[in-house]
């Protein structure tokens, strides 16, 4: 078999149908695949791709980024080898593009979306989260019957955007039961070849406040779960420490992460950041595993409170995920990462009953940062794709090359940049995007 002139709608379908082996792929980068005996070979080089290099100093200041040019072996997903770009190297020639770790998307709700289907704009909302909860139960059984089909048409639209990661949560509840996990899990599935994904157990309708705490369990034991959710323990549940602690207990007893959603502020918002932190302290294989998404509260609280509690959290190993709120609230994120909190971004909503602002794109939410807290120098730019790749950057502070290096995994993105600061200012076109070595866009 051939792979010259594969579509890539017939590549993905046949890397999903889970062809073992690894191939020299195709498509956008207009790839041969060199095939011996009907098998694909192991090994893809790109030629002719922009990778950083360093920093350029005037008076102390980085002025500018340089970058060479580089063929990169890939094999068996794994970034083999990297040598100067020789033109008459065999391999697909990458155009001069910038190679950029794969985006990740550290909060989305793949299970539950309008996108893929008609346009829907939102309803005046009544009632906060807990109307939310009532709108929901009256919608799900019929988002349930396509929501397969729609986390499909959601990781294209991910892939597009140059991610090839993302850790959803999933609706476990009453009204849904399993059934959005399991139609999450045939999406995965279908896209497994070219997506990678970690799935966080989301009682969206509280967890005592519905009565999910069964399904909760039961979901904790299943191996496709990897984070324990929660949801605004005072004002959904009333009771922060009897919510936290069960989340608590799920994730120690089935070793998983914990990611609760917090939206609340006020003096609930805070106990419920404090007990949190005390519970992982009291159980340090809860560190570095243990996320608050949203966490409002910190953005209302005075600076002297927001720097303390940034201390505590990174010393407990709690990390902050954000969508990058403004307008009503900021939140303090240059805070956290001078005490070196672990940040993180993710769409949240593409289109759905909560809003339809999401475009698919982590690097638009790093512009988004590095416009609302003025990381305008090429310095701060560069440092500021990290929101975009969950904190791999390709140099160190010092300008160091620190990625891609042999053994890396090579779930990387072409994009036409000249450099990282280039790329976050202008929100620069991905032109392709390969995961674990197989091009999937
Ligand atoms: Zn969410």
């Amino acid at each position: 078999m051939a792979l010259k002139g594969i579509s890539r709608k017939d590549f993905i379908k046949t890397s999903a149908l889970g062809v073992t082996g690894f191939m020299t792929a195709p498509s956008l980068l207009g790839f041969n695949g060199t095939v011996a005996e009907g098998k694909y070979t192991t090994t893809m080089v790109l030629k002719n791709v922009r990778l950083e290099t360093g920093f350029i100093y005037e008076e102390g200041e980085v002025v500018a980024t340089r970058t060479g040019l580089f063929c990169v072996e890939i094999n068996d997903g794994v970034i083999a080898k990297i040598t100067p770009y020789d033109p008459a190297a065999e391999g697909e020639d990458a155009g001069g593009m910038l190679m950029l770790p794969a985006f990740k998307d550290m909060h989305i709700h793949l299970d539950k979306t309008f996108y893929g289907g008609p346009w829907k704009a939102v309803r005046k909302r009544q009632g906060g989260v807990k109307g939310m909860i009532a709108l929901e139960q009256e919608l799900l059984s019929e988002m349930l019957k396509t929501s397969t089909h729609r986390a499909e048409k959601i990781v294209e639209l991910l892939q597009s955007r140059g991610t090839a990661f993302a850790r959803s949560h999933v609706n476990i509840e009453p009204t849904s039961g399993m059934k959005s996990l399991e139609n999450l899990e045939k999406a995965l599935q279908h896209k497994k070849g070219g997506f990678g994904a970690e799935l966080v157990a989301f009682p969206q309708h509280g967890i005592y406040y519905t009565d999910s705490a069964g399904l909760m369990a039961e979901a904790a034991a299943m191996d496709s779960i990897g984070y324990i959710g929660g949801l605004d323990p005072y004002t959904i549940d009333g009771n922060i420490e009897r919510s936290v602690d069960f989340m608590v207990r799920l994730a120690l007893d089935h070793n998983k992460g914990i990611d609760m959603h917090l939206h609340e502020t006020g003096d609930s918002g805070l106990r419920t950041v404090t007990y949190l932190i005390e519970k992982v302290n009291e159980n340090p294989k809860l560190r570095n595993r243990t996320f608050l998404s949203h966490c409002f509260v910190l953005g209302k609280i005075p600076v002297s409170k927001q720097e303390e509690i940034a201390e505590k959290l990174a010393h407990s190993g709690i990390g902050v995920i954000s969508t990058i709120p403004f307008g009503g609230l900021v939140m303090p994120l240059p805070t956290l990462y001078k005490y070196g909190v672990d940040v993180a971004t993710g769409n949240d909503s593409i289109i759905d009953h909560w809003n339809t602002w999401g475009s698919g794109s982590v690097l638009e939410k790093a512009n988004l940062m590095a416009q609302l807290y003025g990381y305008r120098t090429e310095f701060d730019l560069s440092r500021s794709l990290k929101l975009a790749t969950h904190n791999i950057l390709p140099l160190d502070d010092e300008g160091n090359r620190q990625w891609p290096k042999a053994g890396d995994e090579a779930s990387v993105v072409l994009v036409d940049a000249s450099c990282s600061a280039e790329a976050v200012s202008r929100i620069s076109p991905v032109h392709s995007l390969l995961y674990r070595g197989q091009v999937v866009f």
